[in-house]
């Protein structure tokens, strides 16, 4: 805490100082040069006062532009530049991805032995959640929602197939360990709380952490707040929020009322 308790609340330290991510800084820095070049054609004040507060923005949170740390690095990786930065930690869209890279059974065969567990059942004409299993996992999302930063994190790690660090960074959890892979906040509950949930249920250890994320296929509520989940694409429940790379076409399912992504359909 310094003498300027504002400046502090602003302040974000996972984004400055040693953790500043300089592909975005540059990235950052390129586009308040423009913003501000396109307000001077209208105003040289404005175009002043504008670069202004997009260098105080830059310098307190580390970027100007949400979703920076996503794209910046990728944006900046064809330059012949080296940032010091060349491999950022990847975001990745499930718990197992933590591991080495080396494929687990096949999905096939996970979602064999989901059925002979009995927590996906089979009515001849469709696949559908074990009532049981659902109300279980539901119940173990809410807790993880209603945790602290550090029982979250704490539960992160033992659903995690390996060894890892988990830190709390906005809506992304950065699971440190072989390799370091950001995890979206919503993946994360949903599928520690599925993982936890599997515990009761005959299925091997090493198989519940890969079972997870095609568990949140039949999810019906959202692991972030607990609202009605429907299927939808990402421009229409999520758009300006997605990067440049993301395909607005994508069929998700997502949450009716936060609209955050709870997963991408096949
Ligand atoms: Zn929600």
């Amino acid at each position: 805490m310094s003498q300027f308790p504002l400046l502090d609340r602003l302040r974000r330290p996972e984004y400055t100082g040693e953790n500043r991510c300089r592909p975005c800084t540059a990235v950052n820095l390129g586009i308040i040069a423009v913003v501000g070049a396109v307000i001077a054609v209208w105003s040289a004040v404005a175009a002043v006062l504008a670069v202004a507060v997009g260098l105080a923005v830059l310098a307190l949170r580390g970027y100007v532009v949400p979703g920076t740390p996503r794209f910046a690095p990728r944006l900046v990786e064809p330059l012949p530049l080296d940032f010091g930065h060349s491999e950022p930690p990847r975001e990745t869209d499930a718990l197992s991805d933590v591991g080495d890279g080396t494929d687990g059974p096949d999905p096939g065969a996970i979602l064999e032995s989901l059925v002979a567990a009995g927590v996906i059942q089979d009515d001849g004409e469709q696949l559908f959640l074990n009532d049981a299993f659902r109300e279980a996992w539901t119940d173990r999302m809410a807790t993880l929602r209603a945790a602290d930063e550090s029982e979250l994190l704490t539960r992160v790690e033992d659903a995690s197939p390996v060894d890892v660090e988990a830190q709390l960074h906005d809506d992304h959890v950065l699971l440190a360990g072989g390799q370091d892979v950001w995890l979206r906040r919503a993946v994360a509950i949903a599928e520690t709380a599925a993982v936890e949930a599997l515990e009761d249920w005959e299925l091997s250890p090493d198989v519940r952490a890969l079972a997870a994320r095609p568990l949140r296929n039949f999810l019906r509520t959202c692991p972030v707040c607990g609202g009605p989940v429907r299927e939808s694409t990402r421009k229409n429940c999520c758009g300006g929020t997605s990067s440049v790379y993301e395909n607005p076409e994508q069929p998700v399912l997502a949450c009716e009322d936060c609209e955050t992504v709870v997963i991408e359909l096949d």
